[in-house]
């Protein structure tokens, strides 16, 4: 991918479990543009919200570096970089009123102690929500209202960078293609650039301008939404989009889905995919592919893809 304004450099993070180790992240590169939109795509357990926290300096990667605006800032909290939970609902304090859990990232930056009721006013209005929940507690709210409070949240502080891990898994279809919307104008709005986790093939070919598929910890292609939309190359992606309904009838590809997903625990030899691949070579068995750009704005890591 192009070098953006936000990349990630081969990170690593494993989680020690007992003797053993799970694999969540084994070497991603990443690159983020200056105001686009990159979509992380990949199922259960693949290791989206790990990239995403590492990504945002709630994690410290174990090896490589997170660097934003040519400085690293791998392992540390950064205000311009922001995370939003996947499961809102669960991450809010609840005994929390909406107007102190929006304040809540200012208080700790002890940032412009006089303006904060201004700022509150502000980015709850940025996010759509009336005025009245101020003082609710986040029991007193919807699905949509909580995604939008944990949004608030995190604008009050003025990132530059959004993670925004699942935001519309939680939401019924209607509420969700809203607040995918409103995320768009926030973001032209206020010149952001969002990362977007997401299992969800549509809602990444709705908002997104790049996109990364991540397998086992491994980035196993990305490049730009409309080549991986309609050029797919390797099986992996291919599969994904087979499993989902096609809005153009013309595209079709055929891939069956094999198997469950890699165990963390024991992960294949060689290419982590090939126990589902329906194209694997011997050689896939022993020898971890390498990743090939195979366009200008397109890299896949497949032995077939040279
Ligand atoms: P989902 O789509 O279900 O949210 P994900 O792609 O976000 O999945 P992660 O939550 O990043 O996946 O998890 C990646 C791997 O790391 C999984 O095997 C998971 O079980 C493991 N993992 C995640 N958090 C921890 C933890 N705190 N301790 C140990 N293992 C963990
Ligand atoms: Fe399939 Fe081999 Fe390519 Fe892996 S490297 S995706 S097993 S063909
Ligand atoms: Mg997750």
């Amino acid at each position: 991918m192009t070098a953006g304004f936000l990349q990630v450099k081969n990170i690593v993070y494993h989680y020690p479990v007992g003797r053993k180790k799970i694999k969540a992240l084994d070497g991603i590169s990443l690159a983020l543009k200056r105001e686009g939109t990159l979509g992380i795509v990949g199922e259960s357990g693949s290791g989206k919200s790990t990239l995403g926290k590492t990504i945002a300096g709630l994690l410290a990667p174990q090896r490589g570096a997170i660097v934003f605006k040519g400085l690293e800032i791998s392992g540390k909290m950064n205000t311009s970089v922001q995370y939003v939970f996947q499961n809102s609902s669960k991450a809010l304090n609840p005994r929390m009123r909406v107007r102190d859990l929006i304040a809540e990232g200012l208080i700790i930056q002890k940032k412009w102690p006089r303006k904060r009721d201004l700022i509150i006013r502000d980015v709850m209005d940025a996010v759509g929500l009336p005025e009245r929940v101020a003082s609710y507690l986040p029991g007193q709210l919807s699905g949509g209202q909580i995604q939008r409070v944990a949004l608030a949240r995190v604008l009050a502080v003025e990132p530059e960078v959004l993670i925004l891990d699942e935001p519309v898994s939680s939401l019924d279809v209607t509420t969700g293609a809203m607040l995918l919307l409103m995320l768009a104008e926030l973001r032209k709005k206020k010149k952001l650039s969002y990362i977007i986790i997401s299992h969800d093939l549509a809602v990444l070919r709705q908002t997104c301008t790049d996109i990364a598929v991540i397998y086992a910890g491994k980035i196993v292609e990305a490049g730009r939404a409309d080549y991986i939309f309609t050029k797919p190359r390797h099986m992996y992606t291919k599969m994904l989009l087979a499993a989902h309904p096609q809005p153009d009838p013309a595209f079709k590809i055929r891939v069956e889905i094999r198997r469950e997903a890699a165990d963390p625990l024991h992960l294949p030899s060689g290419c982590r995919f090939h126990p589902r691949c329906p194209e694997a070579l011997p050689l896939c068995r022993r020898q971890p592919p390498g990743m090939v750009n195979v366009a200008k704005e397109h890299c896949v890591s497949c032995h077939l893809a040279g």
